[in-house]
């Protein structure tokens, strides 16, 4: 049998006058009815807009939020009436929001053969069947389509309905310009980084990143640990590290660790001073430690200089470098210097550089040097299991 593989856009021919079931991932930010950011709608332009080129006519679905019930209050708070007049405003084309993505309607509406608008389903996650996997909603979607086409690279860790049953219902299938992008990078590091690999871990939890290191474990060359992670190292290893954020049981895993990579004799980096507060509702008492032990009722917040100066001069050598977590607590300036030097390393490094994670993200983009990465993964939680090795089932259902 020959090796599955997955079909991309452009390998798709003769789509003129075709019906698409588009998944995207327009989840945007919003409250009281405004977007936010309206960055997920711009990044699925360009598959939309080469989908209406070829000539296809499109049914896009997208979830919202985590909608709980069906009760009229959440279907205000999370529908997509916000994001479809946007795409009006975008596409300069009728778009027309199907209330009930579970009716009939897409179907007569699709076959009326009308190429002027796009039809746009209210939030998946209002039909039970989405997050149910359901395979009779999905068979009901893809009685209404020829083609269908994921563009939802943040939502393909999760077999719902839209991402998983639908797909394995059709026979031609392809990923959109956004997963292609993700899954030619995010292979490239995880099977065959170009070395010396360095891989830099921070935010709020051991238990979280346990997996991507597992995995990664054997292209290690250089492992910087910053964030609360970190204190979890620093205790394993002895150092006091007061009243920071520690994961009482991870310290025994966070030392074994340790001595696998000294055994391979492979740099591990560590924050060697911190900025630290007595309490985050206090930041501006924060203080800067000339060393890597934090005074007793103190809390590290982020890394300090001199490791900011250290973790550069390291990583100054790598080839790759993945970047997931940040080094501090970015929400709360200045606790966001740590994440920026490090964006800024990595901006100026040859290295080619990812990051992944949703809060790593937004602070490489709020650091203004992201336009420098190489790759910026709109992931989240889909990019940390794909880097753990895991298959995702979005990514499996568009495999032949
Ligand atoms: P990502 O979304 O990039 O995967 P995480 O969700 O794992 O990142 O971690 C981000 C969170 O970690 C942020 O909310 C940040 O405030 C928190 N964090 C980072 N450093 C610390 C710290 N020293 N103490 C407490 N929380 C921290
Ligand atoms: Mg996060």
């Amino acid at each position: 049998m020959a090796a599955k593989s997955m079909r991309f856009l452009r390998d798709l021919e003769n789509l003129k006058d075709k019906k698409v079931f588009l998944r995207l991932d327009l989840n945007v930010p919003m409250k009281d009815g405004k977007i936010l950011d309206d960055t997920r709608i711009r990044e699925a332009l360009p598959t939309i807009n080469y989908l209406l080129e070829q000539g296809c006519r499109l049914l896009i679905g997208s979830h919202l939020g985590r909608p709980k019930g069906n009760s009229e209050e959440d279907k205000k708070k999370y529908s997509l009436e916000p994001v479809a007049q946007d795409l009006v405003e975008k596409l300069k084309k009728e778009v027309v929001l199907i209330d009930s993505p579970d009716s009939d309607a897409p179907r007569g509406l699709l076959a009326e053969g009308r190429m002027d608008k796009i039809l746009l389903l209210e939030n998946l996650r209002f039909c039970k069947g989405e997050e149910a996997n359901d395979n009779s909603l999905a068979q009901k979607w893809a009685k209404c389509v020829d083609v269908y086409v994921n563009d939802a690279y943040g939502s393909c860790h999760r077999a719902h309905a839209s991402i998983d049953a639908l797909p394995r219902a059709m026979r031609v299938k392809a990923a959109g310009f956004l997963i292609e992008k993700e899954v030619e990078v995010l292979s490239k590091i995880r099977n065959a980084p170009e070395t010396p690999f360095a891989l830099i871990l921070g935010g709020s939890k051991v238990s979280d990143k346990i997996g991507v290191i597992e995995n990664m474990i054997n292209k290690i060359d250089i492992l910087a640990v910053g964030g609360a992670m970190a204190y979890t190292f620093l205790k394993a290893q002895g150092v006091p590290v007061g009243a920071s954020r520690v994961e009482s049981d991870k310290v025994a895993y966070a030392k074994e660790l340790l001595k696998r990579f000294s055994a391979r004799e492979k740099t591990v980096l560590l924050p060697i001073d911190h900025v630290i507060v007595k309490s985050l509702d206090t930041p501006k008492g924060f203080q800067t430690t000339k060393e890597e032990a934090i005074p007793e009722g103190w809390m590290g917040v982020d890394i300090g200089p001199q490791s900011r100066e250290l973790f550069a001069k390291e990583l100054a050598r790598a080839k790759t470098i993945f970047w997931n977590g940040p080094m501090g607590v970015y929400e709360i300036p200045p606790f966001n210097e740590g994440s920026f030097a490090l964006a800024k390393t990595i901006a100026e490094s040859t290295a080619f550089s990812v990051i992944g994670g949703g809060d790593s993200a937004a602070a490489a983009v709020e650091s203004g040097y992201s336009e420098k990465m190489d790759h910026i993964s709109t992931g989240g939680g889909a990019s940390l299991e794909y880097m753990e090795g895991k298959t995702l089932p979005g990514l499996d259902a568009l495999e032949h």
